[in-house]
């Protein structure tokens, strides 16, 4: 009897830690699944086709140059970048950008590069706060806001998940300082909508400025938000979602 209790207890010790780590296994996976679970399902129930891979993206830009994804500091370099989404001070309250870039198609970078030789000429220019957002990103948002006037819901997907958006205002060159606007960037308020009328003259003025020189490059307005813009025939362009970070470091450059 000494013999098989001697023997038994290592044998229950070892049962009891291997069932220990298999909860814990089951637990962690559970637990993963949760946490991802909203953002496969909206992936899965889109009702658009959404580029990414690579591979993909590299196919599509093949087969027309204007569904390169350009990032815009190369090619306007005087343009003032200030992406709040690759910092804490956003609507998800973390980085959703690990770099500080802004990147829009060929043909929205060839209109922002008219609208910025227009407002330099006035001694303004401007200030981009996003471009391209990977649908990732917009699925994260809407997560956090659960709002369909200043996010995109999933289902629908956003234009700048087109690449064919941009979020922007106009600074002052000479100070660099952003004109006067009716709101702040990105406030989830009705003073962000293009026809809130309780703000100054001059912030309306401002406000009349920047929608004057997008519209008439190619741009139409979003009734609700001042500062965001959307490329008219970006129907055309694919949803993405490829991080900023695969671009870069692809270095996939169409040789014009
Ligand atoms: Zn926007």
């Amino acid at each position: 009897m000494l013999k098989g209790q001697r023997f038994q207890a290592p044998v229950a010790g070892f049962f009891f830690r291997k069932i220990f780590l298999l909860m814990n296994r089951i637990f962690i996976v559970c637990l993963t699944l949760a946490l991802t679970a909203p953002q496969f399902a909206y992936s899965q129930n889109c009702p658009f086709p959404i580029i990414n891979t690579l591979e993909a993206y590299k196919n599509f830009v093949l087969k027309n140059k204007d569904n390169e994804l350009v990032e815009i500091k190369r090619e306007i370099p005087s343009v003032v970048l200030d992406i709040t989404y690759a910092t804490s001070k956003n609507i998800a309250e973390k980085p959703v950008y690990t770099i500080a870039a802004a990147f829009a198609r060929k043909q929205v970078v060839a209109s922002l590069k008219k609208i910025q030789q227009e407002l330099n000429k006035q001694g303004l220019g401007l200030k981009i706060f996003d471009g391209y957002r990977p649908y990732a990103v917009t699925c994260l948002f809407y997560a956090a806001l659960r709002d369909t006037t200043f996010v995109a819901p999933p289902w629908r997907g956003s234009k700048h998940n087109r690449g064919c958006a941009l979020d922007l205002t106009v600074i002052d060159l000479k100070t660099g300082k952003e004109l006067d606007m009716p709101s702040a960037y990105d406030e989830a308020t009705e003073r962000s909508y293009q026809s809130y009328d309780k703000c100054s003259p001059l912030q309306s003025a401002n406000r009349k400025l920047l929608r004057d020189v997008m519209t008439a490059n190619g741009f139409q307005i979003y009734p609700y938000e001042w500062w965001h813009f959307d490329f008219v025939g970006w129907e055309k362009y694919e949803i993405m979602d490829i991080d900023f970070e695969v671009l870069v470091n692809s270095k996939f450059k169409v040789q014009n």
